[in-house]
């Protein structure tokens, strides 16, 4: 992995222990029966609707206005068994909060993440189980990565009776809860946490540092297990498509992000001074906060289009810009200057909507100095299947699934990033890992 050899202040280890502190601390027992009675308990609760994994969110918060705590993990959990993470990371204002009645009518939504996270935490430091697994059905499934996806459908699998082996390519499990979410988002080592919970299932043989495509062939997954299910997320990121982009100082944001979230010791990173980050999704903030947090002095967000069209939600860019980042707008990157051979700044172009709608430079120059470039637009799949004499069909870059995601291969179903539908968030990567368990079931039974 790259270091980045621009030095900013150093940071104490107290400061950077507090600038990595939870980003949303958890709410206190007051606070939560609080926030539950808030709840108008609808019938035919939009919020419902809007999570993709369709948690009985007035159940669940009625629960904790009683008091049964176990009661309201189990309505969570049963549709969502990373519901522990997903109230830590889901974008709950454009999900659950933002259908909230509350929300509609104040603006001050019920915090259903907040509350989700209360349950669900509660839950499992109490030891507690909910789940069984159904009598043995003598069938073995094979899961390919280890992230949200494969984990959540290697649960539902185990629930079901079925023998599970998750081959991951990683020495850890868990994808990008571990390597990629921001730090702040899930402290306390919580991805690892959650993946001996779903684990405690039974059933389920984790192959950690076993990649499809090199360790292992998918042709002989599909011969030895009854089922394979892909879920091997997005293992690259997209180019600038500049001159020179590999010059030193030139980052991919996903990969730094992931060092910073394996270092044991934040004071020994290296960041920039002046760091340009270009994106305009989560892993554009997420990347652009956590240099801010490092100790970097100025740090500029670029983005060619406005804040409306970024995919980073409008509680993200605030975030962002709390946090000291510079938020700039209908800005293209041009070229890459750099001076004895590392990056010193960026040429933009201004951006323009034309009147068909249609994203235009309009020729005005910007220049902006930089010692640290940070990529973040967007990832696409690797071809982890190249070993495999037949492959899925792939649609826009990702693998093609139908409506039970099965692949165009026989006994090869896939979810989770790598595949051609859904939002690229957590919560539709564990929804997707549960309904390809239901449905590789219902093909094996
Ligand atoms: C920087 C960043 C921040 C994000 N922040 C948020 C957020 O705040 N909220 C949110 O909801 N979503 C967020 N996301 C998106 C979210 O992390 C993903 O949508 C989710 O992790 C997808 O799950 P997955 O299981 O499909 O893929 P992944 O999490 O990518 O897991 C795929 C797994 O497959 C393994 N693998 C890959 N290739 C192979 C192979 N050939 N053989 C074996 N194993 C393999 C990988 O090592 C990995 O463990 C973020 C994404 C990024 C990049
Ligand atoms: S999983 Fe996410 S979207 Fe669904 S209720 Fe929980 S926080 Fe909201």
């Amino acid at each position: 992995m790259t270091t980045i050899d621009v030095r900013a202040g150093r940071l104490s280890q107290e400061q950077l222990a507090l600038n990595f502190t939870d980003a949303h601390p958890a709410l206190l027992t007051g606070n939560a029966l609080v926030e539950a009675n808030r709840c108008y308990f609808c019938y035919d609760a939009p919020c419902v609707d809007a999570c993709p994994t369709s948690i009985d969110i007035p159940n669940f918060i009625r629960k904790i206005s009683t008091g049964n705590l176990k009661g309201s993990a189990r309505d969570i959990l049963s549709q969502n068994i990373m519901g522990g993470m997903c109230a830590r990371v889901c974008p709950t204002e454009t999900l659950c909060e933002g259908a909230c009645v509350r929300e509609t009518q104040d603006h001050q939504p019920v915090r259903i993440g907040e509350l989700q996270r209360y349950a669900t935490d509660s839950f499992m430091e109490s030891g507690e189980t909910i789940f069984e697994r159904a009598e043995s059905s003598g069938k073995k499934i094979a899961v390919v990565g280890g992230g949200p996806a494969g984990l959540s459908c290697a649960h539902r699998l185990a629930v079901l009776g079925h023998q599970v082996v998750i081959f991951e390519a990683r020495d850890k499990l868990s994808g990008l809860n571990e390597y990629g979410i921001a730090a702040y988002k899930t402290v306390n080592d919580f991805a690892q946490r959650e993946v001996d919970f779903i684990l405690e299932i039974g059933g389920i043989e984790t192959r950690t540092n076993q990649r499809l495509g090199q360790d292992v062939k998918l042709d002989d997954l599909r011969q030895q297990f009854d089922a394979v299910f892909l879920s091997v997320g997005l293992g690259d990121v997209n180019s600038l498509g500049l001159e020179s982009e590999d010059i030193a100082g030139v980052y991919d944001a996903v990969e730094t992000i992931a060092e910073l979230r394996q270092s044991g010791n934040l004071a020994e990173l290296s960041v920039g001074r002046r760091v340009i980050v270009i994106g305009g999704g989560s892993t554009a903030i997420d990347i652009a906060v956590q240099s801010k947090k490092l100790g970097a002095e100025d740090v500029t967000l670029a983005y060619r289009r406005g804040p409306e069209q970024m995919s980073a939600t409008w509680k993200e860019q605030e975030f962002a810009q709390t946090n000291g980042v510079q938020v700039k707008h209908w800005l293209a990157p041009k070229s890459l200057q750099s001076e004895n051979g590392h990056v010193s700044g960026i040429e933009f172009e201004c951006t323009t909507l034309n009147p068909q709608g249609k994203l235009t430079a309009t020729g005005e120059l910007r220049n902006m100095e930089a010692d640290v470039v940070f990529k973040a637009i967007g990832q696409t799949l690797v071809n982890t299947l190249d070993a495999a004499a037949e492959m899925p069909e792939t649609e826009a870059g990702k693998i093609a699934v139908n409506a039970e995601y099965e692949t165009s291969l026989a006994g090869v179903w896939a979810g989770g990033d790598c595949i051609s539908s859904g939002e690229d968030l957590t919560v539709h990567a564990v929804e997707h890992g549960k309904q390809a368990a239901i449905a590789i079931n219902r093909k094996l039974s």
